[in-house]
């Protein structure tokens, strides 16, 4: 099984597993990530393995509480034309991944799912992922929602991984995700220290709105030094990452996701917790 919760993934189950479980539950998590290069430390998954582990700890919080969900479908591929330049990276258009994340989400409420939330694995993909949702609502009167964790855990993170240095991509902070959940892949001798110098905002509330600011303006993003002979691919200093710190991000995004969970779908304990094997 992927994940040391024990939550299985929709991958993982089989048919039956799957018609088990929508007798328990509509609601389930969809991981939304990327195949994307993440430095010379991280491995190509690394934002998609990242949100399955938060769906996985996300569902694990609601099962101590009583509720079910379902992890997954995965959508393992993302928006990132930035990482273009280095082999691996393998990135769909903005409207492939509206129409994939749309025929997904459309066969899954067709199997019954009537509650699906999107969770955001890489930024890039969050202007698709909100236009899906919209187009499934006016088509198909279908609940989906994107959950966005960056803006709500900025605090968190600062708090349980302190750094007086910029962190970004495949920095201190994710590469403590990465041990916490998948430490055979992490190669930390490998690991570079790369801290930009960004230029001064032209204006308050310039970050992108993903980020809560007020402008968003990809060309940025494009022309940044991202060239493999130029930039190891990561932003920040992946050697102060530790598995602890990437267990108290999980761990607080859980109790976030669980809470919101409940709280949008009304979700009320059931007597049983899913609890299928792979
Ligand atoms: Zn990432």
């Amino acid at each position: 099984m992927y994940s040391k919760t024990g939550i299985p993934l929709f991958e993982e189950m089989t048919w039956k597993d799957v018609d088990d479980c929508l007798k328990k539950t509509d609601v389930c998590i969809v991981p939304v990530g990327a195949i994307e290069q993440h430095g010379f430390h991280l491995p190509l998954g690394t934002d998609t393995f990242i949100a399955q582990e938060m769906a996985c700890r996300a569902c694990a919080e609601l099962a101590r509480r009583g509720c079910c969900a379902v992890v997954g479908p995965t959508v393992p591929y993302g928006v990132h034309p930035e990482a273009t330049h280095y082999p691996g990276s393998l990135q769909l258009k903005p409207m492939t991944l509206v129409l994939l994340l749309k025929e997904i989400c459309a066969a899954l409420q067709q199997m019954g799912f009537r509650h699906i939330a999107l969770l955001m694995g890489h930024d890039g993909n969050i202007p698709a992922m909100q236009v899906a949702l919209q187009e499934l609502q006016i088509e198909r009167d279908l609940d989906v929602m994107c959950v966005n964790w960056l803006l709500p855990h900025q605090g968190d993170q600062r708090r349980i991984l302190p750094l007086d240095f910029a962190d970004g991509h495949g920095g201190a902070r994710e590469t403590s995700r990465a041990l916490a959940a998948f430490p055979d892949l992490v190669h930390l001798d490998r690991a570079v220290s790369y801290i930009p110098t960004f230029p001064p905002k032209p204006v308050p509330c310039s970050s992108e709105p993903l980020l809560g600011g007020a402008v968003y303006r990809p060309i940025q993003a494009l022309s940044m030094d991202y060239w493999p002979d130029r930039h190891p691919g990561q932003d920040g200093d992946p050697s102060f990452a530790t598995s602890q710190a990437g267990d108290a991000l999980y761990d607080a995004l859980a109790v976030w996701l669980a809470d919101l969970l409940i709280q949008e779908y009304n979700l009320a304990p059931k007597e049983e917790e899913i609890n299928h094997g792979p």
